[in-house]
């Protein structure tokens, strides 16, 4: 069979040993060396181009279902649980604590639940939400899980390794939110950041209150292709008297956007993160969707007000 593997970037070190397994077992194998941000990036171009009968995806669970023969590999990572004892002075004030995690973890929440079960608390683990397939588990775009139970607890606890799944619970959720990082051996209250990224998004809507060509970033990318979205926030600028043009990639290039320097902002229908967190890397506006509709209706008010 030929296969076409495919690695996010925390395991392309793997990529060869699984390589020469699968060879030894008589496949003829190929390694994607295309950056790869989750389950929603398959490689399915490459895997067509070079003729594969699979594409084997690692580190990632089914994100949608794709018209191709996919295997995921899911990548299961045990962390030390010795900083949960540690984690117990910080949630003192909390009675009832809800739990979330990456697909990477999610098989020790129980032993995560069981242990703050133990030591008084209540414990609630969101269902399987979106594109999330396991109870607890967050992706960078679909915090549904967290979201879900935000009204039923005092305080949200993610056990997992940096910030970027958790920041994206954090501003779906409205209650205090600790983060346990097993690996680096932090543990830390991120609720700041629901401050910062507010501000952020305010100056990113005030500073495009004058801006009059939008360029719509959308991805080629299977699970985050969004042309229809695109098109309906192109429509929606013209309608007001702006100009608006579709900018198509897979992989968006902050350079080559810099580039493109007619464009007075940016509104993305790709992964939902760029507009969060890539924002700093360019010079221009990066407007999500709803963003923009705000800059619309602000700019519309404005108008009207000087009339
Ligand atoms: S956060 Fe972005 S990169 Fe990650 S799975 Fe969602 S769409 Fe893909």
């Amino acid at each position: 069979m030929r296969i076409l593997l495919q690695f996010p970037e925390g395991l392309k070190q793997r990529a060869l040993a699984h390589a020469e397994a699968l060879e030894r077992e008589g496949n003829e194998v190929f390694i994607s060396a295309s950056p790869t941000f989750g389950a929603c990036d398959l490689a399915l171009d490459e895997a067509k181009n070079i003729k594969a009968d699979k594409l084997v995806h690692f580190g990632h669970g089914e994100f949608h279902h794709v018209d191709f023969n996919v295997e995921y590999v899911e990548y299961q990572i045990d962390a030390p649980l010795d900083l949960l004892q540690e984690s117990l002075e910080q949630l003192r004030p909390f009675k009832t604590i809800g739990l979330s995690t990456t697909i990477q973890h999610v098989h020790q929440l129980e032993a995560v639940k069981a242990f703050f079960e133990q030591n008084g608390k209540s414990v609630v683990i969101g269902r399987p939400y979106g594109f999330a397939k396991k109870p607890g588990q967050i992706l960078g775009c679909d915090m549904g899980s967290s979201a879900s139970i935000d009204k039923s607890v005092d305080a949200h606890v993610y056990f997992g390794g940096g910030l970027f799944h958790p920041l994206g619970a954090l501003l779906a959720t409205a209650k205090p939110f600790l983060v346990i990082e097993p690996f680096a051996g932090k543990i830390e209250f991120i609720d700041r950041y629901r401050e910062i990224y507010k501000k952020r998004s305010r100056g990113k809507i005030l500073g495009s209150l004058e801006a009059t060509r939008f360029g719509i970033l959308v991805s080629t990318k299977n699970g985050q292709h969004n042309m229809n979205l695109g098109k309906l926030m192109k429509s929606k600028l013209e309608q007001n008297g702006l100009k608006a043009e579709i900018l198509v990639a897979n992989t968006f290039d902050f350079t080559s956007i810099n580039n493109m320097m007619e464009f007075d902002a940016f509104v993305n229908t790709a992964c939902p993160r760029i507009a969060i967190d890539d924002t700093d890397r360019l010079r221009k506006p990066l407007l999500s969707a709803n963003e923009l509709m705000e800059v619309i209706r602000m700019k519309s008010e404005l108008a009207s007000a000087r009339v």
